[in-house]
């Protein structure tokens, strides 16, 4: 059944690819608690089944194990690309599959889509941008990514999923919506995720040296998870032709040294900063421009960092107390 047809009658069936991660998760729970029927795909690479856990109960919540580079039939109304390892320790584990991921997983969404008619959503990446010289970062700057470095993988498989997307939008005429999504944290970000927010509350809880990169004077701008799931709910049922490329991300830019000492004084540790060299092509400065977002869907974040990193710490803060700190917990 088209969305179309579907949409007063039943249900609305929504597939969510990467649905066991952390974004994933929280979108499962936003769309379930809306009443949407959500079915989870998943195999587990970096997503857990605890972040899905509260939701098995519920009547209208499903869950399948399933690599998205294997096509798939289904029927539904609308799909969400999450699928894809985001961190960079993760997505630079087993490059090929990463990029496989992207662009296999984006052809087997887009066919979905194509034989269904369902409205097509894609988690794409600041990282498109690359070692950004343009800022803050506008959707049209097309990027400055060195296609043969160690995050090409990700980056330029975000990218060809982009094109495709784009492709078949014009190609086959599919209701699409691309969303680039800037540094999100909160909880569910897996322990050992290695991305900085949850590496340093984890580090400050632990009294383990705190790992700064490089001197700590690239930029990054973080946004809390339930600002990014709103908009991405905005995105997904706006008009037809407002299919992005657009930004989602806090605009509110700092050094990462300072994320350091915020989290050390919001956590009260002792913890030392050390050093460490800056991985190969880590982007000097970034931060979203997001007046598309506000024009457009009316988006604009509302949790602010002090708020979102207290959240942030009491999740982990519970979670390592439990001991479930472990990768395959
Ligand atoms: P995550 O690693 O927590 O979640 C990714 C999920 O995809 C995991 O559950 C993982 O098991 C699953 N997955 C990976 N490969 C798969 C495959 N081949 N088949 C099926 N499932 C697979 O990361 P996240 O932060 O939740 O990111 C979700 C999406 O948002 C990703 O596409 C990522 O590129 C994008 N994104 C996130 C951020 C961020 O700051 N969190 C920033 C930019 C883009
Ligand atoms: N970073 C850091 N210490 C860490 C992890 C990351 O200083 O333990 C830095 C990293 O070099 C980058 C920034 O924090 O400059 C954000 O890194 P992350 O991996 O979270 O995401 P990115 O924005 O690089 O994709």
């Amino acid at each position: 059944m088209s969305r179309n047809s579907s949409a007063n009658l039943v249900r609305k069936r929504i597939l969510v690819t990467g649905g066991a991660g952390f974004l994933g998760s929280h979108l499962c729970e936003r769309l379930v608690r809306d009443g949407a029927d959500v079915l989870c795909l998943d195999n587990y690479f970096t997503g857990r089944r605890d972040n899905i856990a509260h939701l098995l109960g519920q009547p209208n919540f499903e869950v399948l194990r399933h690599d998205i580079t294997d096509s798939i039939n289904i029927e539904v109304d609308e799909i969400y690309n999450l699928a894809c390892p985001a961190s960079p320790v993760h997505y630079q584990y087993d490059p090929v599959q990463t990029t496989k991921t992207s662009v296999l997983g984006a052809i087997n969404v887009l066919g979905i889509g194509r034989r269904t008619g369902a409205r097509v959503f894609q988690a794409s990446t600041s990282e498109v941008y690359g070692d950004p010289t343009v800022h803050p970062q506008t959707e049209d700057y097309r990027g400055n990514v060195n296609p043969l470095g160690p995050r090409a993988c990700y980056d330029e498989g975000k990218r060809c999923a982009e094109t495709l997307f784009f492709d078949y939008r014009r190609q086959h005429n599919l209701s699409i919506k691309v969303v680039r999504i800037f540094n999100t944290y909160g909880p569910r970000m897996h322990p050992d995720d290695g991305r900085v927010v949850s590496n340093f509350i984890t580090q400050a809880l632990r009294g383990e040296d705190i790992t700064l990169y490089g001197d700590g004077g690239q930029t990054r701008a973080f946004c809390y998870v339930s600002d990014l799931i709103e908009g991405f709910v905005r995105m997904m049922a706006s008009e037809d032709d407002i299919t992005g490329p657009i930004n989602m991300g806090n605009p509110h830019e700092i050094p990462v040294r300072e994320l350091a000492e915020r989290v050390l004084a919001l956590t009260g540790s002792r913890s030392r900063i050390v050093f460490r060299p800056l991985p190969q092509d880590d982007p000097m400065q970034r931060c979203p421009d997001i007046s598309r977002a506000r024009e457009l869907l009316g988006w604009t974040p509302a949790v602010g960092l002090e708020d979102g990193l207290q959240r942030t710490i009491a999740y982990f803060d519970a979670l390592l107390g439990a001991g479930k700190a472990s990768l395959d917990a």
